[in-house]
């Protein structure tokens, strides 16, 4: 049976290094690092998304300001505020929570947002900087991917990593992060399924990274024996939360796999606050 990648506990050691710098920056500088959220309108989803990041910000002494703004606000508005908070030397980091009104543009406005205040890695810089492996902020959920990896301390050398799933958020940027690693790394989308090869790719994968968003779209007995499995999917079947991989079956052939929910998802809001540390460490002049 595989031994199993609890985000929780790898997030655990994470957090003592956070709160150690935070501990040093407020020793420094008197002031602990500022975390601005901006969440437009009402959304459930989000709500989850906005509890979990205010009570990791709290745990790590972080400040976390929430900007609630009204869900008809004009773009022009909404940039306007996000101009306003680049420009305030006290906020370190913006998050602008997803999904957004139908009539805003998400593209638009996380590209407002100043790269160095960028703290979930979405601004086109630094999605850029992964290419020339001078990674500046890295985006919170292929961060987590890349730990979560890294924790089983599989040397990744020469390994065939596969990943599923080519989105800007998560598949593109793991993929380039274990390219970074020197795994070698194939990237599946959409067309590698309908083209009906998508087994065959998984078959031989050493690392696999499902970031798909279906249940069950990887077969169990599709893994590689002594595969590492992370598997980003979050999926609402019969109201249980599940993954993209068949979870019973890969962990009979895999050597390490993520539970979902308790895998990715706990650690995507350490990768966040560790970003918003590093956010002010690159904001503040060295005293
Ligand atoms: P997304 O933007 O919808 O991307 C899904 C990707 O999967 C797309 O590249 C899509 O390709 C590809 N795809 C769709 N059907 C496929 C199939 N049958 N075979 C192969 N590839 C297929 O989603 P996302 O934002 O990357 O998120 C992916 C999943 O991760 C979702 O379940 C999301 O909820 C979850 N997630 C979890 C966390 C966390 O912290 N745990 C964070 C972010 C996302 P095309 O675009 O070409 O159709």
């Amino acid at each position: 049976m595989a031994n199993l990648l609890e985000g929780k506990k790898i997030a655990e050691d994470i957090k003592q290094g956070i709160k150690a710098r935070v501990r040093g920056i407020k020793d420094r500088y008197a002031r602990s690092p500022i975390l601005a959220s901006i969440q437009v309108g009402e959304n459930a989803a989000s709500a989850v998304y906005l509890k979990a990041q205010k009570k990791t910000a709290e745990e790590l002494d972080i400040e976390y300001r929430l900007e609630t703004l009204e869900g008809s606000i004009t773009e022009a508005r909404a940039l306007e505020i996000i101009s306003k908070l680049n420009a305030d030397p006290n906020i370190n980091g913006i998050i602008i929570q997803m999904p957004l009104p139908a009539h805003l543009d998400a593209k638009a406005l996380c590209s407002r947002v100043l790269p160095g205040k960028d703290v979930e890695g979405m601004h086109p810089a630094n999605l850029g900087r992964i290419l020339s492996k001078d990674a500046g902020i890295i985006p919170c959920t292929a961060a987590a991917v890349i730990e979560l990896i890294k924790s089983t301390k599989v040397d990744l050398y020469g390994k065939e990593a596969v990943i599923v799933g080519h989105s800007e958020i998560v598949g593109k940027p793991a993929a380039l992060l274990l390219l970074n690693e020197f795994a070698t790394t194939t990237v599946c989308h959409i067309a590698t399924s309908d083209k009906g090869r998508l087994a065959e790719h998984v078959k031989r994968a050493e690392v696999l990274v499902a970031a798909v968003g279906k249940a069950a779209v990887i077969k169990g007995d599709w893994i590689k024996d002594g595969a590492i499995v992370i598997d980003v999917g979050i999926n609402r079947v019969d109201g249980k939360i599940v993954g993209d991989v068949e979870f019973e079956q890969a962990s009979r052939r895999a050597s390490f796999i993520t539970p979902v929910p308790g895998g990715v998802g706990p650690l995507t809001v350490t990768m966040l606050m560790r970003n918003v540390v590093n956010a002010f460490m690159q904001q503040e002049p060295i005293k």
